[in-house]
């Protein structure tokens, strides 16, 4: 059943959100239809099942939705990268510029370490600030970053160019 699903048919565009002018790409039809959501997991799977993958790791809140998945079906770990102030342990932190302002993203200090080998995972590319500063922690902590992978990519935005040199791959590119 699942190789009749175009994942692509299963977004949908929200005019004007957040704010006026925006056309958000809204990912939930996507994740309330069980063939649709999981074949964007075999297609993640598929695409980085014979790159020695161990951990994965996502920033909140939508990259956990399809982080976790993804580390159980690639009998990999996953590891949470959070907004200031919500892990309990030490934590290494990136502050990343947005529009307005900065915001900062953190790791536990000790969640990856040279020789684990880290995918990169959100629901969205758009500016690359987010994933930028999810690659920069990663590789504060020695180990290797594999790729970074995306549900959806908006090329427009060149978001692709700040993550250089990673590889960078979509399932959807607008
Ligand atoms: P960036 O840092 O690349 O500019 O923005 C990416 C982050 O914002 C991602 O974590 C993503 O969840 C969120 N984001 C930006 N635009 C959209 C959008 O159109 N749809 C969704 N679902 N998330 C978005």
């Amino acid at each position: 059943a699942s190789a009749s699903i175009d994942v692509r048919d299963w977004i949908r565009d929200i005019p004007d959100f957040p704010k006026p002018g925006v056309l958000f790409k809204d990912i939930t039809p996507l994740l309330s239809n069980p063939d649709a959501f999981r074949t964007s997991i075999d297609q993640l799977e598929e695409q980085f099942r014979d790159r020695g993958v161990d951990v994965i790791a996502a920033a909140e809140a939508r990259g956990f939705i399809f982080g976790a998945p993804l580390a159980v079906r690639m009998n990999a770990g996953f590891v949470p990268i959070r907004k200031p102030g919500k892990l309990p342990y030490a934590t290494i932190a990136q502050e990343y510029a947005l529009e307005y302002g900065n915001d900062r993203l953190e790791i536990h200090s000790d969640a990856l370490a040279p020789g684990r080998r880290v995918l990169l995972i959100d629901d969205v590319l758009a500016t690359g600030g987010t994933m930028r500063a999810c690659c920069d922690l990663v590789n504060s902590t020695g180990a290797e970053l594999i790729a970074c992978a995306f549900i959806i990519e908006l090329s427009f935005l060149g978001g692709r160019a700040k993550l250089e040199p990673s590889e960078v791959f979509s399932l959807i590119t607008y």
